[in-house]
This record gives C-alpha cells, sequence and structure tokens, in this order.
C-alpha cells in the first residue's frame, strides 16, 4: 500500500468500530496499598487558582489587581484552555440582542489588546444590526445568530496564549505550568490548599483561597461534593471532540459555494456523510486560508473516565484524517488543504456542576430575574429572553469553605449550563471569582460571608457590566 492510501485506510478502519462498538474494558478487582508519605510544601499564597483555562487566567488576573499573592497551577504549558489548547477559537455572543455589550471585563480588556490581525469579526457599529446583508454576511462568520449582528469573532489561538501569559505576569501571578492538581488539602471543612503531581513529584500549595477553575471540578469533586451531571438532551453540550484546523484553504471560495451552490454543497455533505458517518462543515477562523473544524460531536461518553477520553482522541484523529481527504476531493476551496493541528487539549463542553448557594436556573430566563448578588449578566439563548443575571452565590460551593468555583463548572441547571460554559461567561465567572478571593484573602472572610456587595463595587470599577437595577442598589447604599 502506497503512503498516500495510508489516510483511507485509518479512518475506514475504525479502530474501535465507531461510537457504538466502544466498551470499556473490564478492571481487575484489585487494590495495592501505597506508603503513606510526608508531602513537601512548593509554596504558600494568599489565592491558589487551578487551571488556567478563560475562567483560571481571567480568576488569576482580578485576584492579582486586588494586591494578592496569587499562583496558578496548570496541567499544559499554556494559558487559555480550551479557547486556545482546544481550538476553541469562536468566542461567542459578548453582547446581547439589542447589541449592547454585557460580557464586559475581562473580556473588554482581552480584545483590547489583542493585535487587530488575531481576530476577526464585525465592526462595533455593526453589534445589534438587523440589516438583512450584513446579519446575511456575518451568518456565514459565525457572528450573527437569530439574523442579529453580534460580537462573537474568531480568534488567534496563539496570540491569546502569549495575551493571557502577559496579563497573568503584569499582576505578578506565580505561574506553574507543567502541574496536575491531584488533591484539594481538606482541614475541617475548609480547603486549605491543594497537592500537585509534576515531574519533581507530589507537591503541595498552601492557599487563604482556592479557585477551581479546572472545567470539570476536580478539587471539589476530590473534596467530596456531591456533583450534578445531567444534561440538556436537546442540546449538544453533552458532546466530546477534539476539536482541528485545516490549513491551506480559500474560506472565501468555500464561503461562495456554501452559499450560491445549494445543491452541490447538499450533495457534498451527503456524500461526507455517507463516507465518515459523522461529517460537519468548517468554521471561519481568524484568517482566510485556515478552516476550524469544532466537531465531529461524538455522544456517549464521559470526559472524566481516562478510558473514554483515549476512544474520543482515536476516533476524533481517524474522522480528522477522513475529513481532510474528503474535503480535498471535493470541497471547492479545499484543493490544497493539510491537516495543519489537532487540538492539544479534548473538547468537553460539559461533565460536572458543582452545586452552590445559589444557582442559574431555568425558571429566571422567562422574568429575567435580576440577583440582588448578580456579579456578572450573560446574554440568553435566543430574543425572546432577556439577559441572564449571574449570582454571586454560583460561585460559592456549597459546605465546603476556603473555595471558590468559576468556568463550566459554576452551579446552574442542565439548560442553562448550555450558554453558562461559553468562554465569554467563563471570563465573567472567573473575573468575579478572582474579585471575590483577593478580597476574601486581603480580609480573613470566607467566600459564604463574604459582602457581595464588594465584589460587585470592585467589578464594576474594572468595567464588568451589571444590571441597571443593580448599579442603582449600589448607588443608593453608598449614599446612605
Ligand atoms: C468542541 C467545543 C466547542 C465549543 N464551542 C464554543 C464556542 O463556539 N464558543 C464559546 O464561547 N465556547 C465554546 N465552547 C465552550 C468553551 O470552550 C469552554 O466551556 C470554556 O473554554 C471553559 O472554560 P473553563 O475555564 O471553564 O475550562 P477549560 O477551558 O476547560 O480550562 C480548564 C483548564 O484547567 C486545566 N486543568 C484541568 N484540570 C486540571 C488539574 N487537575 N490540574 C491543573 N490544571 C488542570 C486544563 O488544562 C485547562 O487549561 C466549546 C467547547 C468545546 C469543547
Amino acid at each position: 500500500m502506497s503512503d498516500k492510501d495510508q489516510s483511507t485506510l485509518f479512518y475506514t478502519s475504525r479502530i474501535y468500530g465507531g461510537d457504538d462498538a466502544f466498551v470499556r474494558r473490564d478492571r481487575p478487582a484489585k487494590t495495592i496499598k501505597e506508603a503513606a508519605r510526608e508531602t513537601p510544601v512548593f509554596a504558600e499564597t494568599d489565592v491558589l487558582v487551578v487551571g488556567g483555562g478563560p475562567s483560571g487566567t481571567a480568576a488569576a488576573v482580578a485576584a492579582g489587581r486586588s494586591g494578592a499573592e496569587v499562583m496558578l497551577v496548570e496541567r499544559y504549558n499554556h494559558l487559555g484552555g480550551l479557547s486556545t489548547g482546544g481550538l476553541v477559537l469562536w468566542i461567542d455572543r459578548m453582547t446581547d440582542w439589542s447589541g449592547r455589550q454585557v460580557i464586559a471585563g475581562l473580556a473588554c480588556d482581552i480584545f483590547d489588546r489583542l493585535p487587530a490581525e488575531a481576530f476577526q469579526g464585525p465592526a462595533r457599529d455593526d453589534w445589534g444590526s438587523k440589516d438583512a446583508a450584513t446579519a446575511a454576511y456575518w451568518t456565514q462568520r459565525t457572528a450573527a445568530f437569530h439574523d442579529v449582528v453580534t460580537w462573537s469573532p474568531t480568534l488567534d489561538p496563539e496570540a491569546l496564549k502569549t495575551l493571557s501569559m502577559q496579563m497573568v505576569l503584569e499582576q505578578n501571578v506565580r505561574l506553574t505550568l507543567h502541574a496536575w492538581a491531584v488533591e484539594p488539602i481538606m482541614e475541617d471543612g475548609v480547603m486549605k490548599g491543594a497537592i500537585f503531581e509534576s515531574k519533581e513529584g507530589r507537591q503541595a500549595i498552601l492557599a487563604k483561597v482556592v479557585i477551581d477553575s479546572t472545567g470539570d471540578a476536580d478539587l471539589l469533586c476530590r473534596a467530596g461534593m456531591t456533583m450534578d451531571s445531567d444534561i440538556d438532551e436537546n442540546n449538544i453540550h453533552h458532546c466530546i471532540n477534539t476539536a482541528f484546523l485545516i490549513g491551506g484553504v480559500d474560506m472565501e471560495r468555500w464561503l461562495d459555494f456554501k452559499v450560491n451552490d445549494e445543491q452541490g454543497f447538499a450533495d457534498f455533505m451527503t456524500q461526507g456523510r455517507e463516507t465518515l458517518k459523522f461529517f460537519d462543515k468548517p468554521f471561519v477562523s481568524w484568517r482566510n486560508d485556515v478552516a476550524l473544524f469544532m466537531g465531529p460531536r461524538l455522544s456517549g461518553y464521559s470526559a472524566v473516565h481516562v478510558e473514554d477520553l483515549s476512544a474520543v482522541e482515536i476516533r476524533s484523529r481517524e474522522l480528522a484524517v477522513g475529513y481532510v481527504d474528503v474535503y480535498r476531493k471535493t470541497a471547492p476551496g479545499f484543493e490544497n488543504a493539510y491537516l495543519m493541528l489537532g487540538a492539544p487539549q479534548v473538547g468537553v463542553r460539559h461533565s460536572r456542576r458543582f452545586q452552590g448557594l445559589n444557582k442559574v436556573t431555568r425558571a429566571q430566563w422567562d422574568e429575567g430575574k435580576v440577583w440582588d448578588d448578580e456579579i456578572g449578566v450573560s446574554t440568553s439563548l435566543s430574543p425572546k429572553f432577556p439577559n441572564i443575571s449571574v449570582p454571586y452565590g454560583a460561585l460559592v460551593p456549597a459546605g465546603i469553605d476556603g473555595v471558590l468555583g468559576a468556568g463550566r463548572h459554576v452551579a446552574c441547571d442542565a439548560s442553562s449550563h448550555t450558554f453558562l460554559r461559553e468562554i465569554p461567561q467563563c471570563w465573567l465567572t472567573g473575573h468575579a471569582a478572582g474579585v471575590a478571593a483577593g478580597l476574601c484573602a486581603n480580609s480573613g472572610v470566607q467566600p459564604k460571608d463574604l459582602d457581595p456587595r464588594l465584589v460587585q463595587r470592585e467589578l464594576l470599577r474594572q468595567g464588568t457590566y451589571l444590571s441597571p437595577s443593580v448599579e442603582a442598589g449600589l448607588a443608593a447604599a453608598a449614599a446612605e
């Protein structure tokens, strides 16, 4: 067989026989006893942030701004989590349906500082536009939804990695990469830090306040908290896959084909599905010559089960290779395409959600409830719903002191998770958790006892958008 045939062999061989055939292997019914040990303390700090994704990066920056001593522990070699290493380059809506930017704060700081060539999206004047031609143009480029232009750009992951590192280092955050947190340090129901593993072995970090921003609530789960893991069956948030980039593309030519040759496009998608079973369209990226694939969305796997994760990687790789083959053969704009990069991080949309003092629920959508302890406002799923108020209580794990949670595992129901997991929302909850952790560490107060108005005032100072009634309440309280 020639080298050229290898890709065909790979994806048709279906090592795991496709999704249906994947079975977890039996494990021996045995245990071993590990020797008890003294674990050296690596560092003591005010705030320990575990996980350097969008939420953890935002949290570390915000805690650093408070003057607290901050450490950020990340298992990989970069910051940004799924928004960089996961190649989730499409930063979803930060504007509401009127075009007002409601996810602001850290999100604004990031886009103010990214070089212009590092992202692609509509000009500010077009946010909220319902002009048919403008909306149609941006719909093809993931920045219009329900015929409304939204601020939801795509960006260069390397530029975001660089900026994220700069932003945390500017706040004197002690960045510890290649370090995998494995166990919380618990004392009488208080999280006092975390144990991590690295090439040096097992070491401890002691902290006044910990932020779990691992995305999978690793520390909170190992502290014994019960996790919510129910899903919204109608949504894709249970799907897992490893994203990839295809280079050597002419995206404008592809879009022209997709929009103007309906039959050709339909035939192409049918052919792809017949060949590979799972087959998706590309997303635009930050450049015309790079196509982004954030699928194929695989179902039925657990994101916290090591065998499932291995199976997802194998299946995603098979499909990525297969996609390149199918696209190269027939898709206009893909004649010179090549597999440029498979994401270094597996794409997990949902695994666990912790139980908080409060949570965002479906019940609040219709009435547009505004929480007194609101720490941010999320965009809603469609123009029929008002904006969604996010309470401070959703960041405070119930029954455990010394710790806050931020990111895609915050306290919410399954329906609300479908959007609270998005990158801007993770910046939002991370920003608020970082502000709160800084306040707690500086004052010796537990997160559950912290006055949310202190968090709100600081967030407003740092450019966060809060509902007008919350802002008015704060102003009235200050005037008393
Ligand atoms: C395929 C896919 C498509 C998506 N599409 C979009 C989209 O179009 N737009 C959008 O806005 N959002 C999208 N999302 C959602 C979004 O990317 C994530 O929900 C978001 O990145 C979560 O941020 P986070 O900080 O909570 O967690 P993550 O981004 O997962 O970051 C967690 C970080 O913690 C680190 N970590 C984890 N455990 C440990 C540990 N024990 N010790 C040390 N470090 C640890 C990880 O390495 C990682 O860097 C998508 C997600 C996926 C998977």
